[in-house]
């Protein structure tokens, strides 16, 4: 009887555990849909991703805020200057303008612009009637020597890669705009990713860019010994003015390290100005030698006019605050 209820409960539930197996290729058919829409997806978030980076992290350290020795003295210093109102000039810092081929190469990528999309920049930066000013033009405007203009701004490109004369020279030709570019002395010529002697001399020839001085060997200038610091700010401009018969007033920090003697160096050097790398728009007497600049990132139209206008919390150094 025992063997007979078993075989008979058996055969009761054996039809609810038969699965059908579907035939191999609608599993396969099914497999690759499922997969495609996968790799969709990916491409996709991938895209919002780019889309949505309003200014990439920097990967390189730099210095994001003013030093304290600087904020007590310096600022001070410079509150008796000719200009002591707060100019709105978003100053852009772009690195390199090219196509990345070497996807691996994250610093490169996460510093660059896509050349089309800096055209786009410029298109949303030209229809937003802004003016196109240089360093040597800010520290004239500083000296009071330059009224200035309408909706002022400043574009910058930083150590001088091979792509500001292939890349960013024609773009700014075309459109007949205006930038400063920090050159690292001792790269130039010596090195593939740096622009060579011949390129440079043909940046210089547009007329459209103002070279300033980004030292000979790009080192971190805070807290280095005198004579280290002197070298690297005096001789850089001196080597570039004598090679290409230039007078540079202006300058940049590799990493946007400066304390209180790189900056004694550069004013005594003959610079106007100097440009860091921390964030902001709003430029003063006070800050002429650590200028704040912004990165543009991949922001175009009305997001990138709303990025321009942003302040940020280093407009609080100026009026003593
Ligand atoms: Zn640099």
């Amino acid at each position: 009887m025992k063997t007979t209820n078993s075989e008979h409960m058996y055969s009761k539930k054996r039809p609810r555990f038969t699965l059908k197996m579907p035939n191999k290729s609608l599993l396969f058919n099914l497999a690759a849909v499922f997969g495609l829409i996968f790799l969709f997806g990916l491409v996709l978030f991938g895209e919002y991703e780019v889309l949505q980076r309003p200014v990439p992290a920097m990967v390189r350290k730099t210095l994001k805020t003013v030093p304290p020795d600087v904020k007590k003295t310096i600022v001070k210093e410079q509150k008796t200057a000719t200009i002591s109102a707060t100019l709105h000039i978003p100053i852009l810092m772009y690195h390199y303008v090219e196509y990345v081929q070497d996807k691996k190469d994250t610093e490169r990528q996460e510093l660059n612009v896509n050349p089309n999309v800096f055209e786009e920049q410029l298109q949303t930066l030209i229809a937003g009637h802004y003016t196109f000013i240089t360093a040597k033009e800010l520290g004239d405007i500083f000296d009071g020597n330059m009224p200035i203009p309408q909706n002022p701004i400043m574009l910058t490109f930083d150590d001088g890669h091979w792509d500001l004369d292939t890349s960013v020279l024609p773009i700014l030709k075309k459109y007949n705009v205006r930038a400063t570019a920090y050159i690292i002395s001792g790269f130039i010529g010596t090195n593939t990713d740096s622009l060579t002697p011949e390129e440079l001399q043909d940046v210089i020839n547009s007329g459209l860019v103002e070279i300033g001085d980004h030292t000979i060997n790009h080192p971190s200038l805070k807290g280095k010994p005198l004579a280290f610091v002197e070298r690297e700010i005096v001789q850089s401009k001196m080597d570039l003015e004598q090679r290409y018969h230039l007078h540079i007033v202006s300058f940049a920090y590799p990493y946007g390290s400066f304390d209180r003697q790189a900056i004694h160096v550069v004013k005594a050097a003959g610079y106007t100005t100097a440009v860091s790398t921390i964030a902001g728009n709003e430029q003063n007497n006070q800050n002429r030698f650590f200028l704040f600049r912004v990165r543009p990132g991949y922001l175009t139209g009305k997001a990138l006019i709303n990025y321009l206008n942003y302040k940020w919390p280093q407009y609080k150094y100026y009026n003593g605050e």
